[in-house]
């Protein structure tokens, strides 16, 4: 397999989004700023929205969710929208609200698990942490502002094989006890706490934020390793957040690729890994607020939505060369063999034969393969943001995703074109619509 220059051109703007966005916070300022150059208009929910034909816009929530669309030229109230959905939020550590811990001389901070991390690759990376703090600044007014340590400062050493012979057969994480991270040795009489380490960051870093008092913040640790090809020929691709970045990076590239024909919208949501109950998570009113917006409410919505799609995009499990019986056999998605449908019966995944049908023939027309997924029959269904979606709005949907493996470990593993393909997938679709 060799990748040609318009896949290694896309793959590498694909490592430098991962690199920029180690937070859901981040994701959104990467967003912002690449829908920035490419003219989109900024909005704010708090103010009056007069929205043009023809003009492109973006809205977030919380910092951490992200709607951006465009308002086609003929906007009436039946047209629908081609919607695409992924979410910003990865599985990690989150340091607590009172976080010092002064163990056996050294500063550790204690940090809850978010999500559904796999917590093994956890250990001996070199991590650093970034997110949001709000603080009170030296006029006494509350601001907040997103930080990144960069540096790795972090560590959660494995402990020795000759002080656990079980290691390799029996070892189970305690969350509470075994994953604080090591931030440094501590004296006698230092007095390290985690406020000052942040004051002290971001004077070094910003003369302009004046901070008198760190009042509260999100903070995550994550692995300053950078993304990388791997494979004698670059078949794979390896990084953090690909669940699910690799889906916020290919939405976003196709909808920058699209004119002003259709109504697009491209959705980020925050707290996926969580259950998306939030207020601006999936299953929050975000989305439906800024199609009303955009559309009207009353008939013209549910017009507007029974000729709208969403493709629900989020990642899939290849199929792993050393646990071959965990996929049923005629089901198991290969890397770099196109985008992957999911299938529930029991509707984990919001694919019904008509939107399946119709994102093949986007693929067929594009010449990308694509493949099935539904999990064995003896096994419980992971979900994504479709099936909510498809709940809370009413919306035709599809679930597809990219064949990863090793899905919510610190470090997973893609196929190296696939995203590409995904990309000329949805570009189709943003470019012609649904067919409706
Ligand atoms: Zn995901």
């Amino acid at each position: 397999m060799t990748l040609n220059l318009s896949q290694i051109d896309f793959n590498e703007k694909l490592f430098k989004f991962l690199v920029n966005s180690p937070t859901p916070f981040h994701v959104v300022q990467t967003t912002k700023k690449l829908l920035d150059e490419h003219g989109f208009e900024s909005l704010d929910e708090s103010d009056s929205w007069q929205l043009k034909p023809g003009h492109k816009y973006y809205v977030d929530r919380n910092q951490s969710s992200i709607i951006a669309f465009t308002v086609s030229e003929n906007l009436d109230s039946s047209v629908g929208f081609n919607m695409v959905g992924a979410h910003t939020d990865s599985p990690c550590l989150k340091v607590k609200p009172n976080p010092d811990r002064l163990k056996s001389g050294y500063f550790q901070l204690g940090v809850e698990v978010y999500g559904g991390a796999l917590l093994n690759p956890w250990f001996d990376r070199d991590l650093s942490i970034a997110g949001r703090i709000s603080y009170e600044n030296d006029k006494g007014d509350l601001q907040s502002t997103l930080i990144d340590f960069v540096e790795p400062i972090a560590v959660i050493p494995s402990l020795a094989i000759h002080l656990d012979r079980e290691a390799n057969e029996n070892r189970s994480i305690n969350k509470q006890n075994h994953l604080p991270p090591i931030l440094c040795l501590t004296g006698k009489n230092e007095n390290t706490n985690f406020n000052d380490i942040i004051v002290r960051h971001v004077s070094s870093n910003s003369s302009e934020l004046k901070i008198k008092q760190v009042l509260d913040y999100e903070l995550f640790l994550y692995d300053t390793q950078k993304p990388s090809y791997v494979g004698l020929k670059k078949e794979f691709m390896a990084s953090a957040r690909l669940d699910n970045l690799l889906s916020c990076f290919t939405g976003l590239m196709s909808l920058l690729n699209s004119d002003d024909s259709q109504s697009n919208v491209l959705v980020c949501s925050d707290h996926e890994e969580v259950g998306s109950a939030s207020t601006s998570g999936a299953q929050g009113p975000f989305l439906k607020s800024v199609l009303e917006r955009i559309c009207g409410t009353g008939e013209s919505l549910t017009r507007s939505l029974h000729n709208s799609v969403m493709i629900s995009a989020d990642n899939a499990h290849g199929i792993h060369p050393n646990f071959p019986d965990k996929h049923d056999e005629n089901h198991g998605p290969i890397f770099n063999q196109g985008p992957v449908i999911k299938f529930n019966a029991n509707q984990r995944y919001a694919t019904n034969s008509d939107t399946s049908a119709m994102f093949k023939s986007f693929c067929q027309k594009v010449d990308v393969p694509v493949q099935s997924f539904v999990v064995r029959s003896d096994m419980a269904c992971g979900s994504t943001i479709g099936p909510i979606t498809a709940a809370e709005l009413g919306v035709n949907t599809v679930d597809i995703g990219l064949p990863t493996f090793a899905m919510h470990s610190i470090r997973e593993l893609a196929g190296s074109s696939d995203a590409y393909n995904l990309h000329k997938v949805l570009s189709y679709f943003y470019q012609k619509g649904s067919g409706n």
